[in-house]
C-alpha cells in the first residue's frame, strides 16, 4: 500500500512480498505517486529578506521583525505578540538575523513541545518518551524502537493543534508501529482534527521546511 502524507512516500506491503512485486506495486503507481507529490510541492518557495519588518511564522500565525543594534548580545524577544525584537552586533547582516531566529525557534520548539507530550502521553497512556529535537529536512517526527521521539524544530512555525496532532502521531506509534487502521483510530481519539492538521502540513510543508 502506498502513501503520500508529511513523511513523504511510504509503502507498506505484507511480510513475505517480494521485493520484484513492490517494485511492480511503485511502478504501477507511478502517475498517482507523481501527482501527489507534486502536490505537495506546490506550495510556492520561501522568500525571506531577513531584514526590518521581514514576517515570518510562529505557532500558525504571523510575525515581523524588530531589528535593533546591540553591542552586548544577540537576543530575540516577543513583543506584543506579533513582533520578534532581535538586538545584534550588526542588524543589517542577514545571516545573523536568520541564526538568531533560528535560534529562538529551536528554544521555544523545545519548550512547547516537552510541555505538550507531558499532557498528551498520558492521554495515550503511554510512558512519556525521551524527546530530541531534530532538523531532518524530510520529516516532521520519527520514533523508534527505544521509545525515543524526534520532533522537528521547524514544526514551531504551525498552529498548536498541528503541532499537537504530529506529537500524538508519534506518541501512537509507540503502541502501533504501523500506520493501520488501528493505528489512526488511536490517533483519532486523541487529535479527532487529524485531518486538518494533515492539511496545514500538506500546504505549508515545504515554506515550514526551507529555513
Ligand atoms: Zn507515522
Amino acid at each position: 500500500m502506498l502513501t503520500v502524507d508529511e513523511h513523504g512516500l511510504t509503502v507498506s506491503a505484507p511480510w513475505r512480498s517480494s521485493e520484484r512485486r513492490i517494485v511492480g506495486v511503485i511502478r504501477d503507481a507511478e502517475d498517482w505517486v507523481l501527482k501527489k507529490l507534486d502536490v505537495w510541492n506546490a506550495f510556492p518557495a520561501r522568500k525571506q529578506t531577513w531584514t526590518q519588518d521581514d514576517r515570518i511564522r510562529y505557532l500558525g500565525r504571523d510575525l515581523s521583525l524588530e531589528l535593533t543594534q546591540d553591542t552586548i548580545a544577540s537576543l530575540a524577544t516577543l513583543r506584543d505578540g506579533d513582533r520578534l525584537q532581535i538586538s545584534l552586533a550588526d542588524p543589517t547582516h542577514t545571516d545573523s538575523v536568520k541564526a538568531a531566529v533560528v535560534k529562538w525557534y529551536r528554544r521555544h520548539a523545545l519548550a512547547n513541545f516537552i510541555d505538550r507530550i507531558g499532557a498528551l502521553a498520558p492521554r495515550l497512556e503511554v510512558p512519556v518518551p525521551r524527546l530530541f529535537l531534530s532538523s531532518a529536512r524530510t520529516r516532521w517526527g520519527s520514533c523508534n524502537a527505544r521509545r525515543e521521539v524526534r520532533l522537528n524544530w521547524r514544526l514551531i512555525q504551525a498552529a498548536q493543534p498541528t503541532i499537537d496532532y504530529v506529537v500524538v502521531h508519534e506518541l501512537a506509534h509507540l503502541l502501533e508501529m504501523n500506520h493501520s487502521r488501528r493505528f489512526w483510530k488511536i490517533v483519532a481519539s486523541v487529535a479527532p482534527h487529524y485531518r486538518e492538521a494533515c492539511a496545514e502540513l500538506n500546504r505549508m510543508g515545504l515554506y515550514y521546511m526551507d529555513i
